[in-house]
């Protein structure tokens, strides 16, 4: 069943981000399509312990909302290369750019499979940190799973200093981890993938990032003023209550009260998907 990275061709570039490139793969012998995660220049160090990391997690994560690895390959001149499961409907950001926002019913699917990863994760001592939707993938089973764990942080490994721990996208972080990264402090990661989640959800149902008025350039003045001054984003108008209560159960300014990916699993919002 060892698939050698010698038995892929590469078919087409599927993504690309700040950890690598992403190619979609066929295996010659058995014609199977995978995702093959090619990182080159892991010379530099931080690239370098993003990736462990990443290999670290992959390798000991089984869930059915988590993006399944299949191999990894070290390359003679450094490279490293992560074969995974091909995801054939793309990310959650391809979805919504392509097909327009999703309906109520079709984010409760999503929102329930997502929570499902994320309390996954979260009771195993990780926090995923970069939770947003380029980083949550969609295959045509209607099945939708975690990924890209380039930043992601095994709780009760953590000792800082050892891999100074990345910064991911500042617009999709929760106001304590803002001001963490920005003042110094401490906050707790598995709360911050719950405003992430929360901002994600919302952004799929009005179509824009919801923290700023449309036309805004998310730079880093507009994201601070917004997410550690600004009042929470609440849904518009014609949103159901159930949805409402969901969004605002996330997206808690304060830690204590925001719910947590148990609870949320739990909330009305989940309870009645029509699929
Ligand atoms: P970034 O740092 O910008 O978040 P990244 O370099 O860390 O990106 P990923 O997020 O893992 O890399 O992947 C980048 C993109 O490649 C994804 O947004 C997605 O579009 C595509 N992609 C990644 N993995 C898969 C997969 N298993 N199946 C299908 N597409 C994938
Ligand atoms: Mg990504």
């Amino acid at each position: 069943t060892s698939i050698s990275a010698a038995d892929l061709e590469t078919l087409e570039l599927l993504g690309q981000g700040n950890g690598g490139k992403v190619y979609k793969v066929r295996h010659k012998q058995t014609s199977s399509t995978y995702a093959l995660k090619l990182v080159s220049n892991h010379s530099d160090h931080t690239v370098r312990c993003n990736l462990s990391r990443e290999i670290e997690i992959l390798r000991c994560t089984d869930s059915s909302h988590i993006v399944r690895c299949e191999a990894f390959f070290e390359q003679p001149l450094g490279d490293i290369k992560i074969l995974m499961e091909f995801m054939d409907s793309g990310s959650l950001e391809t979805l919504l750019k392509d097909n327009g926002t999703f309906s109520e019913a079709k984010l409760a699917h999503v929102a329930r499979q997502v929570l499902s990863g994320l309390n996954y994760l979260h009771t195993h001592n990780i926090a995923h940190r970069d939770i947003k939707p380029a980083n949550i993938l969609v295959n045509s089973n209607m099945e939708v799973k975690i990924a890209d764990f380039g930043i992601s942080k095994i709780m009760s490994l953590t000792s800082e200093g050892a891999c100074s721990s990345p910064v991911g996208t500042f617009a999709y972080m929760s106001p304590e981890r803002f001001n963490k990264e920005n003042c110094g402090g401490t906050y707790s990661g598995y709360a911050s993938d719950i405003w992430s989640f929360g901002l994600t959800i919302m952004e799929l149902y009005v179509g824009r990032y919801p923290l700023l008025p449309p036309g805004q350039s998310p730079d880093w003045p507009s994201l601070m003023l917004a997410i550690c001054f600004g009042e929470p984003p609440s849904l518009p108008e014609g949103a159901s209550q159930e949805f409402k209560s969901f969004i605002e159960a996330c997206l808690q300014k304060e830690v204590g009260k925001r719910w947590t990916a148990g609870q949320l699993l739990k909330h009305p919002f989940l309870s009645d998907v029509g699929f």
